[in-house]
């Protein structure tokens, strides 16, 4: 959308013209999948899906929220002064979530003011719409409020809305990469000690192909509650058995391999040795990719879905079919599932002059074997939440 057409929306909405103008992105994740409440590391990137925002500051205390994608909610009015999650306030929970904690925080918002937004990125497809929202949010208030504010303090803020107002037990890699991304760069980031690198993400002459497989949303919440309890509960059974650390990822496949006895469940162990091993994965992926060696980047990618479908069993009929009929097609580096699982999207490493018949073979065997249609979109890496024009 560019910034012309959201002046228009937003004034077509509220009847005044917006100060300024936004984007907020969604995020892929290259690699490094279920490791970011395990202390290991990450490799998401930022991509031109997302979320526009058009603002305008209030004399009030009132907060009025429009978005395009929920025509039917209409304008939703919020007291500044009651910031209180309210089920009747639908999305704009989201915004807010991010400015109570602002507020918390000690930053001097005193007026309401008129927000429009518009996504692109499909909702609950695990392509972050939420943080990208969230980011959205925070840059929007910065910028009419004038706040003082680190980009990480933001990025915490959209967790801590995530975790405490939404009620999603999420760990940081989604608004880090929201906030944090930059165009055609990857971000490795250390979920333990927020210690991140920027890495290009120069594929040479190929593309990321993201695959959604449009599944119905259901399970993915109580199944990550309970892939995050195994991972403690194993944390646990190696502290009892005398392993100094505090999360998974402080291990490497080596120790993991002498230590491993001590969990006492099938199950944990396969889950806990998924966050080990992908943990290690995740920064070979980034040295490959400093490499230039993409062949190796690729069959990463590919281990780290085995892992996921097999060890930590967040897959699915869904998912795997996408992602093994990908593994069959010319022109692929690797693919796998991308996001929390169980549906949300798939990512492929793609030849850019075979994308079309790619997404013509997968899309054909996904609708014969799953029954509907999968979507596909080319994905670009963008830069992180920014201000795209001022009035
Ligand atoms: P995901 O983050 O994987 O896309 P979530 O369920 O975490 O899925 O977040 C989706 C929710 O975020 C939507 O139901 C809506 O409440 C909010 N949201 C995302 N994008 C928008 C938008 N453009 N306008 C309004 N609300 C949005
Ligand atoms: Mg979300």
């Amino acid at each position: 959308m560019i910034t012309e057409e959201l002046q228009q929306a937003f004034l077509d909405v509220f009847g005044q013209k917006a100060e300024a103008t936004f984007f907020s992105p969604g995020r892929i994740n290259l690699i490094g999948e279920h490791t970011d409440y395990n202390g290991g590391h990450v490799f998401p990137c930022a991509i031109t899906l997302g979320t526009f925002g058009a603002a305008r500051k209030r004399d009030d205390q009132k907060l009025r929220f429009y978005s395009a994608n929920f025509e039917d909610k209409g304008i939703i009015e919020v007291d500044l002064n009651h910031l209180v999650n309210d089920p009747e306030h639908n999305w704009a929970n989201y915004p807010k979530g991010v400015l109570k904690f602002l507020k918390e925080a000690g930053h001097p918002i005193e007026t309401g003011m008129d927000v429009y937004v518009y996504g692109n990125i499909p909702n609950g497809s695990g392509l972050s719409s939420s943080a990208s929202l969230e980011l959205l949010t925070g840059i929007i208030a910065e910028e009419l409020y004038g706040l003082n504010l680190e980009r990480l303090d933001l990025v915490k803020i959209g967790k801590q809305t995530e975790n405490d107002f939404i009620g999603v037990n999420s760990g940081i890699m989604d608004q880090f990469a929201v906030g944090m991304g930059a165009e055609n760069q990857a971000i490795l980031l250390d979920t333990n000690t927020l210690k991140y690198q920027l890495a290009p993400l120069d594929l040479g002459d190929n593309v990321v192909v993201i695959m959604n497989t449009k599944k119905r949303r259901e399970l993915v919440d109580s199944k990550y509650n309970e892939r995050r309890a195994e991972c403690e509960e194993a944390v646990s059974e190696l502290q009892a058995g005398g392993v100094d650390i505090q999360t998974l990822g402080e291990l490497d496949g080596q120790s993991f391999d002498q230590y491993g006895y001590l969990i006492k469940d099938a199950n944990r162990l396969k889950r806990a040795r998924h966050a080990v091993l992908e943990n290690g994965r995740t920064m070979q992926a980034f040295a490959a990719l400093e490499a230039e060696n993409i062949p190796e980047f690729g069959r990463l990618m590919n281990a780290s879905h085995v892992s996921l479908e097999h060890d930590y069993e967040v897959t699915g009929l869904e998912l795997d079919t996408l992602v093994h009929t990908a593994w069959e097609q010319d022109g692929v580096v690797g693919a796998r599932m991308t996001g929390a699982g169980f549906g949300g999207c798939a990512i492929a490493i793609v030849a850019k002059d075979k994308v079309d018949t790619f997404i013509k073979a997968v899309g054909d065997h996904y609708r014969e074997v799953v029954g509907y249609d999968a979507e596909f979109y080319v994905a670009e890496i963008a830069d992180g939440a920014k201000v795209l024009s001022r009035a």
